[in-house]
């Protein structure tokens, strides 16, 4: 007999194939039909990926603001080696605020975009400077190259801030795989989708959860849908055609 889950999970699927442009969840009410599928998802992930933290490496709030504005289209791997050496030149924001615009863009160079993100992050350290670390999002938003994914992913790991969303490319590529919103590649939508249904204790982990399982398993171009642990409950993977 099939765990209630996946009772709950192909009649979501099948729900969420009216109307190509609907969230799947978007009111509250819908997000509680959600929760059993998305608990049976987040306690396999958390199980499967005991240890969860950022990949990118960072000792304090300035490291990380300067880090995470890197990783735009870069991989976390490059950004941290870039870092390396970005921070034995200018170890704080009054450093880097007073660098020379020439001599970051040569350090940056290799994370790629690296003109607008030496401008990002020159100007940045400017504001921290005179105002500190922000401790909201709405403060961190009002910084130069930070969006919602950099402001919601800084709040979470620096303040632990609950029912945090970090919508980046794992996250919107798992959700959708996996029946949690629908067609929707939008950064905001995903995350007020998850906003309902995530508890706000856990969603931090769940986005490291989410961002390990799309680098280990759940690729963009070829996901290894054969070995994956997720695979009753991925609505790609149960309503595709074999
Ligand atoms: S079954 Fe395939 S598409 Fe679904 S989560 Fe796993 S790897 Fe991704």
């Amino acid at each position: 007999m099939k765990p209630d889950y996946q009772e709950t999970s192909s009649r979501q699927f099948s729900d969420s194939q009216e109307g190509s442009s609907r969230l799947v969840v978007d009111s509250q009410e819908e997000a509680s039909r959600f929760l059993p599928h998305y608990q049976e998802i987040s306690s396999r992930l958390f199980a499967h990926y005991p240890e969860l933290k950022c990949a990118l490496n960072f000792r304090n709030p300035y490291e990380l603001l300067v880090a995470s504005r890197l990783s735009a289209q870069c991989t976390d791997k490059r950004v941290n080696i870039v870092c390396e050496e970005l921070f034995r030149r200018w170890p704080t924001p009054e450093a880097l605020a007073r660098a020379n615009l020439s001599d970051v863009e040569s350090v940056v160079r290799p994370c790629g975009l690296y003109r607008m993100k030496s401008k990002d992050i020159v100007a940045m350290a400017k504001m921290l400077e005179q105002r500190g670390i922000p401790d909201t999002l709405e403060g961190f938003l009002e910084l130069p190259g930070v969006g919602r994914k950099i402001a919601n992913l800084l709040m979470g790991e620096l303040y632990d801030a609950p029912g945090v969303i970090v919508a980046d490319t794992h996250c919107i590529r798992l959700s959708n795989r996996l029946g949690l919103v629908k067609n929707t590649k939008d950064p905001l939508k995903v995350e007020m989708a998850l906003r309902k249904i995530v508890p706000p204790q856990e969603s931090m982990r769940f986005c490291h959860a989410l961002v390990h399982h799309g680098r280990e398993c759940c690729d963009a171009r070829k996901p290894r849908c054969e070995e994956c642990f997720l695979q009753d409950l991925c609505k790609e993977y149960v309503t595709k055609d074999r």
